[in-house]
């Protein structure tokens, strides 16, 4: 049988030629070519600056870090994202808790925000920072967090694994107009891949010169950051501790190949998303729903099956598409239902009705730039 995945990347022979172009040069560790993707991606989404690290669960780590977020603080994200979104605060020793879903875009609720603020403030457990998810690729409304980290004074990090190349208000994720650091993952299944690897996007130097210390051991090679005058221009000192999270300039180089095709992947997974659109129309599948203020990046295309009585549910229809080599997919758990966040007691399911509808209802189809065109509806009704 075929099988095919929920996604996958797309490897082409110039991506090829410059991971060996990479290999015959002085750095394969980090080095000028790292510093190019950091310049070039910020250039593309109109940032000042980009740290490469080898994750985007290495570089929300070190994003929390640098908005000083430790042991005693709360951090907050949504109910439904994977769970990097949230052990990044707990890396950070913080305590982590979750905002309730949307129900139509699936990404963090405002208004759930919003009440949950209102009530953290009169308790005096405001968090230090929220960390909205662009789920699917959708981008969250920005412009009403931006607005409630103003009134209630928390920094805002978004996870952007989903949401390389989509638009919001007609500009590209990742320029941080409404936040502090925004994060892009290029894992495989991400819209474009490094093999491993992420960056944390920043208009703050401070910012920027704090993650890029923090991903290398928290050393600087600055005189103006050091506590004692060099001895001999071998010096160096650490300042504080960081992680080897460095991305190399072999992966570097993958990454502005597949970059160069960034537009062309996402239009490609539009007009994916289009032609489902079109396959379910008239069903009792429920599509996403896009809001017009923005384009999606397409990561995930999610459908809905919700429980009826004449018509197969969601398990069959998923059961149904694995067993003929659909390898769909289910994105994602609550975060809360896993056993490392459920044994902290801190959560109940019932504080999330939207998140456990979703969880009830979603599935994953699959969706990545070298999919044939989906031409039957059959398996799902
Ligand atoms: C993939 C993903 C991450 C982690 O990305 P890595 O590069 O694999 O570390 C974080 N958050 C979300 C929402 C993701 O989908």
């Amino acid at each position: 049988m075929n099988y095919i995945p929920y996604g996958k990347q797309e490897i082409n022979a110039d991506d090829i030629e410059a991971v060996i172009a990479a290999l015959g040069m002085p750095f394969i560790t980090q080095g000028p070519t790292v510093t190019e993707f950091e310049n070039l991606l910020a250039q593309k989404v109109c940032v000042d600056f980009g740290v490469a690290t080898n994750s985007a669960t290495s570089a929300l780590h070190i994003a929390c870090k640098a908005l000083e977020v430790g042991p005693g603080d709360l951090v907050w994200t949504s109910a439904i994202s994977f769970v990097a979104s949230a052990n990044c605060a707990r890396y950070c020793g913080a305590e982590v808790d979750f905002v309730d879903i949307d129900p139509i875009s699936f990404n963090m609720s405002t208004q759930d925000l919003e009440k949950k603020l209102f009530k953290a403030r009169e308790e005096g457990r405001l968090p230090k920072v929220v960390i909205p998810v662009h789920l699917t690729g959708q981008v969250c409304d920005m412009e009403e967090i931006q607005r409630l980290s103003t009134e209630y004074g928390f920094k805002v990090i978004e996870d952007a694994s989903h949401a390389i190349g989509a638009t919001y208000q007609n500009e590209m994720v990742g320029n941080c107009r409404f936040s502090d650091i925004t994060v892009f993952s290029f894992h495989p299944v991400k819209i474009i891949t490094t093999g491993e690897g992420g960056m944390a996007m920043t208009n703050s130097q401070d910012l920027a010169a704090r993650m890029a210390r923090l991903r290398s051991h928290g050393i600087t090679r600055d005189p103006s950051e050091m506590s004692k005058t060099p001895d001999g221009p071998w010096y160096y000192e650490q300042i504080e501790l960081g992680n080897n999270y460095r991305m190399t300039d072999i992966q570097a180089a993958l990454g502005i190949s597949q970059l160069s095709r960034l537009d062309d992947f996402v239009s490609r997974r539009q007009k994916i998303a289009k032609r489902y659109e079109d396959l379910f129309e008239g069903t009792n599948v429920l599509l996403p729903v896009q809001d017009q203020k923005q384009l999606s990046a397409f990561h995930l295309f999610v459908i809905r099956i919700p429980s009826s009585q004449n018509a197969p549910d969601r398990k069959q229809v998923f059961e149904r598409l694995r067993s003929n080599g659909v390898l769909v997919n289910l994105h994602y758990l609550p975060i809360y239902r896993h056993p490392y966040y459920e044994r902290t007691g801190l959560y109940s399911p019932e504080d999330f009705p939207n998140a456990e509808k979703y969880y009830s209802e979603a599935i994953s189809l699959p969706m990545f730039r070298v999919l044939k065109t989906p031409r039957s509806r059959k398996l799902f009704v």
